[in-house]
């Protein structure tokens, strides 16, 4: 079960556990909005046992702190904290009966470290890791796991808006400027986090427990 499966990196995750046979569910917004609390819960309830929550749905703003407003701040905690919080809780009580099950959080590098302009993101991101780590301490030794992975910037739609705005503000070549601030100089391709996701997600993953798997090419280390 992909949330944001849509687009970016939730479509991407989606076609590679597809690409392995698994059977997927892959919705965005329209379909599952994860900061609706009751339908959230009627999704998963007709769902029927989740082997793999990816809780992939997010949304990002930018603005330096004394200009972010307080719905912008309330709308990231809420997708990509409280959404991850619904859908886990979802399926917690599943995977625990059936003692299997894995559950990978798409938080971002702004879930390890602070980055400037990005506030809400950032803290929403540290959140996502927060309950990561404490779905963690609480599956502990079970045959459910909870990670993290921590991508830098990706080659996606949210990732366009950003080099957009770079552009608009400064003149430079925004993708250029996003690819300097990474140790790897270079955007992520979508491909490359499906990659890290099915590999926490994999059976054989079962020793990796409260873990944030960083992408950056060496930066967080
Ligand atoms: P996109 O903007 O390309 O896609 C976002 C996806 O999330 C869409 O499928 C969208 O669905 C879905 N979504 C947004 N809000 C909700 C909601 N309330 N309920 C359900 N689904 C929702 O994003 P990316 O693929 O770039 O990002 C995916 C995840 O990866 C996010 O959590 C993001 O923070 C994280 N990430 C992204 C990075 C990047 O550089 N792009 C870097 C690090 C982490 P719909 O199509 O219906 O709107």
């Amino acid at each position: 079960m992909v949330t944001g499966g849509t687009r970016g990196i939730g479509a991407a995750v989606a076609a590679r556990f597809r690409a392995a046979g698994d059977e997927v569910v892959a919705v965005g917004r329209a379909e599952c909005d994860v900061t609706d609390e009751d339908a959230v819960a009627s999704f998963f309830a007709g769902l029927g046992p989740v082997d793999v929550l990816v809780n992939n749905a997010g949304i990002s703003t930018s603005a330096p702190l004394a200009r972010t407003q307080l719905a912008d701040w309330e709308a990231q905690l809420t997708v990509n904290a409280t959404g991850a919080f619904l859908c886990t809780r979802a399926v917690l009580p599943g995977m625990s009966s059936r003692d299997c099950g894995r559950i990978v959080t798409v938080a971002s590098v702004a879930g390890r470290v602070g980055f400037r302009y990005t506030s809400g993101y950032t803290a929403s991101k540290h959140a996502a890791v927060g309950l990561m780590r404490a779905v963690a301490a609480e599956v502990a030794g079970t045959g459910v796991t909870s990670n993290a992975v921590c991508p830098g910037y990706v080659r996606t739609d949210m990732t366009d808006q950003t080099v957009r705005r770079i552009e608009e503000r400064t003149g430079r070549d925004g993708e250029a400027a996003l690819a300097a601030m990474s140790p790897l100089g270079r955007l992520l391709e979508p491909e490359e986090v499906a990659f890290a996701v099915a590999f926490l997600a994999a059976p054989e993953a079962g020793a990796v427990n409260g873990q944030t798997l960083v992408l950056d090419g060496g930066g967080v280390q």
